[in-house]
């Protein structure tokens, strides 16, 4: 094999080599079955307990409350955008957003096209360079949720802190899933794409509140209904049945390097490696998000001008070190340095960064 590069994605991203070498001796001849995965009925005895199995370690390794059931969908996080105000939002209700950034934005223009929904707090007022204290959210009567996106992908902020609020929340966790842990008593429900910390595209995670379901909205799409994916244990239709086994090998691996604790240490050590290159640079390297705000799992940052932020890609791409471009709607450099990057590569990286400064000053 090539060498592996360090492979900075924001999504698809790096997944654990383990988790891929293991896929691929299995993808040919499932367990002896004579026969793929993907190529077998989503309904037999292999995929059942892959299925299974997978539910099962979801709600172990992010410390679910039985409260809560795991459901297993397709289109991404993108589609929860309307599944949510569609199945929640009963006619006086109003759901209520955080404006945090270009993920929670998309959220909320769905969100509006579903039912009445308000921005209580707007993120745009600050350049999007931190979240809300909880006193600075203008929430109004009869809201039924509060929306959040924990970590905002593209801009590098995340709540250091979970709002606790008088209503529900509800998280968009796609890009910090499984890398920290969830106060559940205060959300109705979280979800996710999984290809940011949990596996390939083509997969959402959704945790939502079982109570939830008793009155969620009937009168929509049968594949828009959470309470139908939910009794049918997310084989309503044919589910995403390679990104769930994969999904499921993932998890297997988290919980090998010690779970949910392991992995939010993780991130802490890689991306204070990372702040702390950026703020020992003397103001080469700037991060416009504040410091009690700054993801940890994309860590953005702009170098003195677009020229050498320009070199400092080519050269770090040279080096091995790949997608550090930063969304094409802020410009600058990211770091995504996911549960399945390893130390050696923000390592790698922060080495870079001080001799790329050393020979550009
Ligand atoms: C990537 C991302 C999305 C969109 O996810 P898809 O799975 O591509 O639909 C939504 N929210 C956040 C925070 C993201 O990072």
């Amino acid at each position: 094999m090539t060498e592996r590069k360090h492979n900075f994605s924001a999504g698809p991203c790096t997944l654990p080599v383990e988790v891929l070498q293991q896929a691929q001796q299995q993808f040919v001849d499932y367990q002896g079955a004579g026969m793929a995965l993907i190529e077998m009925s989503h309904r037999g005895e292999h995929f059942q307990a892959v299925a299974s199995e997978a539910s099962a370690l979801a709600m172990e390794i992010f410390q679910a409350p039985e409260e809560f059931q795991v459901l297993f969908l397709q289109a991404g996080a993108t589609l929860q955008f309307s599944m949510i105000p569609m199945n929640l939002l009963h006619p006086g209700e109003k759901g209520a957003y955080v404006n945090s950034g270009a993920w929670s934005q998309g959220a909320i223009a769905d969100g509006a096209l579903h039912g009445e929904v308000y921005t209580a707090w707007d993120g745009a007022d600050h350049h999007y360079t931190r979240m809300p204290a909880d006193r600075e959210l203008a929430l109004q009567d009869n809201t039924r949720y509060l929306h959040i996106t924990t970590n905002e992908t593209i801009g590098g902020v995340r709540f250091a802190e979970f709002p606790q609020v008088e209503m529900p929340l509800i998280g968009d966790m796609s890009s910090d899933y499984m890398s920290r842990p969830i106060p559940w008593s205060r959300f109705d429900l979280v979800y996710g794409g999984a290809q940011k910390n949990l596996g390939p595209a083509g997969l959402a995670v959704v945790f939502i509140r079982k109570a939830v379901l008793e009155n969620s909205n009937r009168n929509i799409g049968k594949y828009l209904r959470y309470d139908i994916h939910a009794a049918h244990a997310s084989m309503f239709n044919t589910p995403p049945v390679f990104p769930i086994y994969l999904f499921g090998e993932v998890l297997k691996w988290m919980k090998k390097q010690g779970g949910l604790s392991a992995m939010q240490r993780n991130a802490e050590q890689k991306s204070s490696m990372l702040y702390a290159a950026i703020e020992q640079s003397d103001g080469y390297y700037t991060c416009p998000v504040e410091p009690a705000c700054r993801s940890h799992m994309n860590v953005v940052f702009r170098l003195p001008n677009a020229e050498l932020e320009q070199q400092f890609l080519t050269q770090s791409h040279a080096a091995g070190m790949v997608n550090l471009k930063g969304h094409r709607s802020v410009g600058g450099c990211r770091a995504s340095i996911y549960n399945a990057m390893p130390l050696a590569g923000v390592t790698a990286l922060t080495e870079f960064m001080a001799e790329f400064q050393a020979n550009n000053r």
